[in-house]
């Protein structure tokens, strides 16, 4: 396990004294801990990259892919080292630990592929007497603030493309899941990525740590994955000097079933939606909007889907919910839960807190919840499915887009023309047609509205950590 700070290559205590307790939200025992990074590290972080990413975009894109290519190597060597350790910090089922390393490893092999196509162009002006030439460099240092959820992905979606691009990172893993990305450097430090390139700072003062990273003269992006609340709080913060910015925020995404839907299909996609890594996802089905015809059959299948999840320690074989990550979540979970049922839901299926010592929710269905209750403008983030009945269209697409989120939507209709018109009106950069899971390295992830800024993966993945340079020219 690592356990120190890694700053220009080196593993260094920081200058703090006191460190950070990581415990295992199973049990809340104290796994270990690690040091505390401070604003003097991270500016020694920042200078670090800095002179770091000057020799790494003097290096051809062929040779920066092939060290890509190790790093997504030597994560799938060791996924099953990476899973535990994610299980033991996170809590998720090692199943689904096992999910986000692939998922982690394969933004490196994606964007090694993409290392060698980043494009630039040549143009005629229309007076025909300018040459355009267009070019895409580096952006220099970035950096990246990383929540706990998915403890290695959301670091590797980030740091493959910058590092393809030409850049250097400088990251904060969230104060929860430190030892996974701590590991990840490591590995990725051993597959052959120059020192300084990568620079891990954990650290319990968020607000300072920022700072320092933002009023560095060096700094030049931004990139946060996290909760909307705190994302504002950052840009605002970038907005003095003007940075780059990148943002991954939050969700509340609408699952709508039409009452033409394969009901055995319908639950079995949203049990993925809503369940997957211990229904702490920023795409989890938040408000599952089911047309009136079908709403007792799915609504039933649903809760006995849910009452059979087994909960308890990821570790454990069979495992298929975790503990949430800390006893705040909790306590909002339950809130979000009496609050639906003093405004008239009705329990299902679950509805209250595991006894023991772990962060243990029961898996939840509500029914009768009305679309403009409490618990459908908030992120649940917990494995509480609250079912809204309709019967007119219009209203629940209505209801569907009225949020401030916009980032993942999911419809399940056996009528596809039906799906993708639907798919159309939804405002969410990402919409499941009868799909429960469509995170991929090889897809745009990201939101509208209030859930981002940008997009990770795809193609365009990599130009975000790009410039663009026109040179204008006549010969
Ligand atoms: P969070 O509370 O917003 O924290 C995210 C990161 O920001 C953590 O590293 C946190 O550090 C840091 N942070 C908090 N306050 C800060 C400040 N004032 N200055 C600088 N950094 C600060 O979110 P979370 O609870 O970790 O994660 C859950 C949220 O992330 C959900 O809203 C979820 O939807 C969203 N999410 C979005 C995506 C996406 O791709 N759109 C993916 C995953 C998660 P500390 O907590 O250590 O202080
Ligand atoms: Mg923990």
């Amino acid at each position: 396990m690592r356990e120190q700070l890694l700053i220009g290559g080196k593993w260094i205590d920081g200058s703090n004294s006191d460190r950070i307790d990581v415990t295992n939200p199973a049990n809340g025992d104290v796994i270990t801990t690690v040091a505390n990074g401070s604003p003097a590290d991270v500016t020694a972080a920042v200078e670090a990259a800095a002179a770091a990413q000057v020799e790494w975009a003097k290096v051809g894109p062929r040779e920066r892919a092939e060290v890509l290519r190790a790093c997504w190597q030597t994560l799938i060597d060791h996924a099953d080292e990476l899973a535990e350790l994610i299980t033991l910090e996170h809590g998720k089922p090692l199943a689904d630990a096992k999910g986000e390393v692939g998922y982690a490893a394969e933004f490196f092999r994606w964007n090694s592929e993409e290392t060698v196509r980043i494009h630039g162009s040549m143009s005629v002006a229309p007076s025909g007497n300018n040459k355009i030439i267009v070019r895409h460099p580096p952006v220099g240092v970035v950096t990246m603030v990383t929540p706990w959820n998915f403890p290695a992905a959301m670091i590797t979606r980030k740091l493959a493309p910058c590092l393809g691009a030409g850049n250097a990172a400088v990251i904060k893993p969230a104060g929860e899941t430190p030892l996974t990305a701590l590991r990840v450097a490591d590995l990725l430090q051993g597959a052959g990525v120059p020192d300084g390139l990568i620079n891990i700072v954990p650290t319990s003062n968020s607000g300072d740590w920022f700072d320092a990273a933002v009023d560095h003269k060096a700094t030049r992006m931004v990139s946060f994955t996290g909760s909307t609340e705190v994302g504002r709080i950052l840009l605002r913060r970038c907005a003095d000097r003007v940075l780059k910015v990148a943002m991954e925020l939050g969700g509340n995404a609408p699952l709508i079933v039409f009452d033409d839907a394969d009901i055995e299909k319908a639950v079995e996609g949203t049990m993925t939606a809503k369940m997957r890594h211990s229904a702490e996802t920023c795409t989890a089905a938040n408000r599952i909007f089911v047309e009136a015809g079908i709403a007792g059959d799915y609504t039933a299948a649903l809760g006995e889907a849910m009452a059979a999840t087994k909960t308890g320690n990821g570790l454990e074989d069979g495992i298929e919910c975790g503990p949430m990550i800390n006893e705040r979540a909790i306590s909002s979970i339950s809130g979000l839960v009496d609050s639906a049922v003093s405004e008239g839901a009705t329990v299902v299926t679950g509805g209250s807190t595991l006894d023991g010592a772990g962060h243990f929710f029961e898996p939840t269905v509500l029914s009768g919840v009305s679309p403009t209750a409490a618990i459908t403008h908030e992120e649940v983030f917990g494995p509480v499915a609250p079912v809204i009945t309709f019967t007119d269209h219009d209203e629940m697409i209505g209801h569907a887009n009225d949020t401030e989120m916009g980032l993942a939507a999911y419809v399940f209709t056996e009528d596809l023309a039906k799906g993708l018109a639907t798919a159309e009106r939804i405002e969410a950069g990402m919409v499941g047609v009868n799909r429960g899971a469509m995170s991929d390295p090889a897809a745009p992830f990201g939101g509208m509205k209030q859930s981002g800024l940008g997009r990770e993966g795809a193609s365009e993945g990599i130009y975000e950590f790009c410039e663009t340079q026109y040179i204008a020219a006549s010969w």
